[in-house]
């Protein structure tokens, strides 16, 4: 698990060592500088959410039963687990509830606002991708899933996909 960045902060000449941090500027001696309390405080987030990343798509794929919520593939090569609302976001925690087990192509169509899914947990598709014509990706595997309930959720309650950040996420959708 790669960390960046780190931090050489201190040389052990005696030991031919160096002292590495991977937390960013919390090991240095604090300066009351403005700027380096910003850079410490992005540091110490950054760290928190690459280290957490992993963490969050394991638990996001167990709850989902390795399953896309939208189409329930299940092989997870091709399965992701998505933000509903994203990470840099205030309100975009790693917490399954924030979670959706999407496969790659229902990721990057939620993503793009092509897919919406509504704090009901039902999907809609944008109003130009259903007047369009195309090939059985298209008319199988994204218009037809317009209006239908999320075929995946979570078994435990409090660990389906949260109706505030589903709504904050959809009306960006309806605002293209
Ligand atoms: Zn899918």
């Amino acid at each position: 698990m790669p960390i960046f960045p780190v931090f050489l902060i201190g040389e052990e000449a005696e030991q031919q060592q160096f002292v590495v941090a991977t937390d960013g500027l919390q090991h240095l001696r604090p300066t009351d500088s403005p700027i380096e309390e910003v850079l410490r405080r992005y540091l110490r987030t950054e760290s928190i959410r690459r280290v957490h990343q992993p963490v969050f798509r394991s638990m996001v794929m167990r709850a989902y039963e390795n399953q896309c919520a939208v189409c329930s593939l299940k092989h997870p090569v091709l399965l992701d687990a998505a933000h509903i609302v994203e990470d840099r976001h205030e309100l975009g925690v790693a917490a399954i509830r924030n979670g959706l087990a999407l496969c790659k192509i229902h990721h990057a169509a939620y993503d793009a606002g092509i897919l919406g899914v509504t704090p009901d947990s039902e999907v809609r598709i944008r109003e130009d991708i259903l007047a369009e014509v195309d090939g059985p990706l298209l008319e199988h595997g994204i218009k037809a899933l317009h209006g239908l309930k999320l075929r995946v959720v979570p078994r435990v309650r409090n660990e389906r996909p949260d109706r505030d950040l589903l709504d904050l996420h959809y009306q960006r959708f309806i605002a293209g």
